[in-house]
């Protein structure tokens, strides 16, 4: 990576560089040798370094990210106009498994957190009692529940971290017997086992919905009636008597489980007993130059230390899925990724779209001209590491190592698919910016570029854009990170997000049609 003249070329043999000045580059400026510039250049946005012809490729990242649409000069802006887009990758003429040269990160140092270790060796940064309906019915009643526990409880058990109530749309009109209802159906099922619930969950029903309890009742209770007396309730349950009954039952059952709770207390864990899921939203041109690579360092680290790191959203690895199968830990991971990226495109084939459907306005304004550029800085966080396993939609997490989890791009939908996999953290990278944050575990926003940090500094939790705007390295940068990351596993600090209480809802995948 070259930072020379107010611009930034990735690779050697880019024939396109970034303008890193944030009031854009003008018209007539002269950088670099004999590049005048043609036109103003926004913040993000490309210049041409070379004269190309019509059809010739842009090459970023030292890949084709795109045909010059027309001729391009030397010092123009290279726009998403003039941007045509590359033929999606063959999925049957990929790599299988042929990289075994990978790069071990040094940790240099004992990285530590402080967290819950629960019975089935799993670990929480948080130590939260969590009320999951069974049906969207339910869920002003567990809205009244949790907003009187928080108010009138939380207070006296100062080992519990939160209460939540885990509402969804799910649960009744909907083809339940669909194939694809296996989806919403395990991730509500795995949500209940999230390492931050400490195995207490309250089930709470309706009664007549389609999604009947038994269905996702957790797989890791020992005996049906225990659990049924402490953990379940359906309003229709004919000993309830009035909306009082209901409400006063449900708190009494929520305190038993707060009890149980508060006797947890922290202690001290490794990288080995991380789970950190990774994703970005409102991605810029410096997300692949920055807070990616940042991640991707680190991400190396924490798999070399023997944790977990899982990173997701088929519709931005698709187009760089070669660089993907060529490091899978062997052909069956290999094929497991091809099959994810098959179903996808017959997912949004069926509905009458392509990948390029991903990118947003947002993307665009800041420099990513197509879904192939997004793609090559976005699958930068997961690093150098072997892949060693990939999961379907809401499965649950199986092996450490580097985990791809095919969840589609949307915020909301891979935060909650990540969640019900058992991540117990995650790490957001943004060049927009969101205030985006998941109820379970703690989020962790990373900025691109320090424009927005400068702009957002009590929202975003981490400027990545300092190894632009300073000219860190990547290495002290994701170091500095690590810490950080484990200030906020320990619970020594709460993320910016967390600190103003701002949550996003659950959102489910349903694949299958609702009736
Ligand atoms: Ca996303």
């Amino acid at each position: 990576m070259k930072i020379q003249n107010n611009i930034l070329k990735v690779h050697e043999d880019d024939n396109v560089a970034v303008s890193i000045i944030e009031e854009g580059l003008k018209k007539g400026e002269i950088l670099d040798k004999d590049i005048t510039l043609l036109d103003d250049i926004p913040f993000g946005h490309k210049i041409a370094l070379t004269d190309l012809k019509k059809n010739d490729p842009i090459i970023r990242y030292g890949t084709i990210i795109g045909y010059a649409a027309d001729d391009i000069n030397i010092g123009q802006w290279v726009s998403e106009q003039l941007t045509q887009l590359v033929e999606p990758i063959e999925l049957d003429k990929l790599p299988m498994a042929t990289k075994k040269n990978i790069i071990s990160r040094n940790a240099n140092k004992k990285y530590t957190f402080m967290g819950y270790k629960n019975e089935d060796g799993t670990v929480g940064t948080k130590n939260i009692l969590g009320i999951l309906p069974t049906v969207q019915c339910v869920a002003g009643t567990a809205n009244k529940v949790v907003a009187h526990l928080k108010q009138e409880y939380l207070p006296k058990y100062p080992n519990v971290d939160d209460i939540v109530a885990l509402n969804h749309t799910y649960g009744c009109g909907v083809a339940i017997n669909a194939p694809a209802a296996i989806v919403p159906i395990r991730t509500l099922s795995n949500l209940a086992m999230n390492p931050n619930l400490g195995g207490e969950v309250i089930l709470l029903s309706l009664g007549c919905e389609k999604l009947q309890a038994e269905m996702i009742v957790p797989p890791f209770i020992e005996s049906q009636e225990n659990w049924r007396k402490e953990s379940y309730a359906y309003l229709q349950d004919p000993d309830y008597v009035g909306y009082e009954n209901i409400f006063n039952h449900l708190i009494e059952m929520a305190v038993k489980k707060l009890e149980k709770l508060n006797q947890r207390s922290r202690e001290e864990c490794t990288l080995a007993d991380l789970r950190l899921g990774m994703q970005c939203g409102g991605s810029d041109a410096f997300s692949g130059m920055t807070a990616n690579p940042v991640l991707g360092y680190a991400a190396d680290i924490i798999v070399a230390e023997g944790g977990m790191v899982m990173f997701s959203e088929v519709t931005e690895v698709r187009d760089a899925i070669n660089q993907l199968t060529e490091r899978a830990a062997d052909e069956s991971v290999a094929q497991a990724l091809i099959k994810e990226m098959q179903d996808y495109d017959d997912y949004l084939a069926a509905g009458q779209v392509d990948r390029s459907s991903n990118t947003t306005p947002g993307n665009k304004k800041g420099g990513l001209n197509n879904i192939t550029e997004k793609a090559l800085g976005s699958i930068a966080k997961s690093g150098t590491s072997i892949i060693t396993d990939v999961l379907s939609p809401g499965e649950r997490i199986k092996k450490n190592g580097l985990v791809f989890h095919a969840t589609p791009a949307s915020d909301f939908i891979c935060g909650t698919l990540q969640m019900a996999s058992g991540i117990n953290m995650q790490v957001f990278t943004t060049g927009r910016g969101t205030p985006y944050n998941l109820a379970l575990v703690p989020v962790v926003k990373i900025s691109s570029n320090s424009k927005l940090y400068k702009q957002w500094f009590d929202i975003i939790d981490f400027d990545a854009g300092i190894v632009v705007s300073e000219q860190k390295t990547i290495a002290d940068v994701a170091h500095a990170f690590l810490e950080f990351i484990l200030k906020i596993a320990s619970g020594e600090q709460p993320t910016n997000a967390d600190r103003l209480g701002l949550v996003n809802d659950l959102a489910l995948f349903n694949p299958a049609p609702v009736t």
